[in-house]
């Protein structure tokens, strides 16, 4: 008799998106005709670049000729790419080894697989709000209790809420905790943690022999050089911090699907001796994974070349020029806006005391706009929608037009 990973009956119902459809599906059965704005989605829409279309050109037709075909490659990723991704790291004047790169087909993966070599009863500590896969591997896999519906939080999690007060980076925690998940900059809040802030993470984590999860996918989108574009910055993180990150965000490549993990040999938990954490990441991703795409891995060469660099960073520039409209946008009409400056978010205090999901609706059927509601992030999102800056140009500039021209923000929500 089979029995089910009753862990799964856990997770709070993922209704973030299907709601959000839902309510639009409603508003656009009522409204015939009218076109909604789309300022929701996480997702990248502008065309690869020619320097990177070039790379997976050249590698489609390569695999067409019996000298040039390739079947499996390397484990850990094809050598070539994992040693332009440690040149990569070189400009930020970050060593890492070509043998401490994880090639895989996408973060979130990894983002979720990572906690399978770490114990079951590990305390895990999580931003607040957060990307819903650090929450959703752990509760899964057994290291929490169930879902508080009055507090919008698991019993058992280490929750560090993002606040106005703490520039939504929190501070490390207060009691010992095993995992700490961070994302900088962050998806929702587009908050990026200074140099400061991830050297007391650092400290806390070598101080308790714990473990930073580090999520760096839009690492690319910080244009202030002041600010850390990897955790290998700080010192001391190579002991303590395993660093994830993927060319979705910084190349387009949602569709295409290429990631990495970095696990350093100087890593260490509680328990184990440094390269022990490597060698088990390792064992995991042979045993359980045969690699990324060779055509996508060839594009990710190209995009760490020269020209694709520069051209991807174009269009990285045109979506924070999109950031920058809708921030002015935004403001123009009288809301807090913060984010949007070093990240493709915008994170937007709803006026008054208006919940998320409610300022979700005022958008919606006053605008035509469809943000994402903050609560769908965590509990601290509660008075927050997120914005993104991911769209065509012409999309963006009707979005926050229909919002200049028709929010109605009245006088009690303002003072
Ligand atoms: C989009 C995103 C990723 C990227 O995931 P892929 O699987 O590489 O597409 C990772 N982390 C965060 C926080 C993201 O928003």
């Amino acid at each position: 008799m089979a029995t089910i990973n009753r862990n799964f009956r856990k997770l709070s119902a993922g209704y973030l998106f299907p709601e959000i459809a839902r309510r639009a599906k409603t508003y656009q059965a009522a409204h015939p005709g009218v076109v909604l704005h789309k300022l929701g989605i996480g997702n990248t829409t502008e065309p690869l670049p020619p320097a990177v279309l070039a790379g997976l050109h050249a590698k489609v037709d390569g695999l067409g000729h019996a000298d040039t075909y390739t079947g499996y490659g390397d484990e850990q990723g094809d050598t070539p790419l994992r040693e332009a991704l440690s040149g990569y790291y070189r400009q930020f004047g970050v060593k890492i080894d070509p043998e401490e790169f994880f090639v895989s087909d996408g973060a979130k993966a990894d983002a979720a697989n990572i906690q399978a070599i770490f114990d079951t009863g590990n305390v895990v500590a999580i931003q607040d709000p957060a990307y819903p896969v650090y929450v959703d591997s752990n509760v899964v896999s057994g290291r929490t209790g169930l879902f508080n519906r009055t507090l919008g939080q698991y019993d058992g999690f280490v929750y560090l809420p993002g606040t106005e007060e703490n520039g939504f980076f929190p501070e490390p925690p207060h009691q010992k905790v095993d995992l700490i998940y961070l994302c900088s900059p962050n998806n929702p809040t587009g908050a990026v943690a200074t140099h400061a802030q991830l050297q007391a993470f650092v400290d806390y984590a070598r101080k308790h022999k714990a473990v930073i999860i580090f999520d760096a996918a839009y690492a690319e989108y910080i244009g202030d050089s002041s600010l850390p574009r990897t955790i290998y910055e700080i010192p001391g993180a190579r002991e303590c911090a395993i660093e994830i990150n993927s060319f979705s965000k910084f190349a387009g490549f949602t569709g295409v699907r290429l990631g990495w993990t970095i696990v350093p040999k100087e890593l260490v938990a509680e328990d184990s001796q440094p390269g022990e954490l490597h060698t088990m990441w390792f064992r995991r991703q042979v045993t359980f994974f045969n690699g990324a795409s060779n055509i996508a891995q060839a594009g990710g060469i190209a995009v760490l070349s020269p020209e694709g660099l520069s051209q991807s960073r174009a269009v990285i520039a045109y979506y924070m020029e999109n950031a920058r409209i809708i921030r002015d946008g935004l403001r123009s009409v009288g809301l807090t806006v913060f984010g949007g400056d070093n990240a493709p978010y915008l994170w937007v205090k709803t006026p008054g005391s208006l919940s998320s999901w409610d300022f979700f609706d005022q958008l919606l059927n006053q605008c035509q706009v469809i943000a994402t509601p903050g609560a769908g992030f965590g509990a601290a999102g509660g008075q927050y929608i997120r914005v993104s800056a991911f769209g065509h140009r012409e999309n963006i500039v009707k979005a926050v037009a229909s919002i200049k021209n028709n929010l109605v923000i009245t006088e009690e929500a303002r003072s």
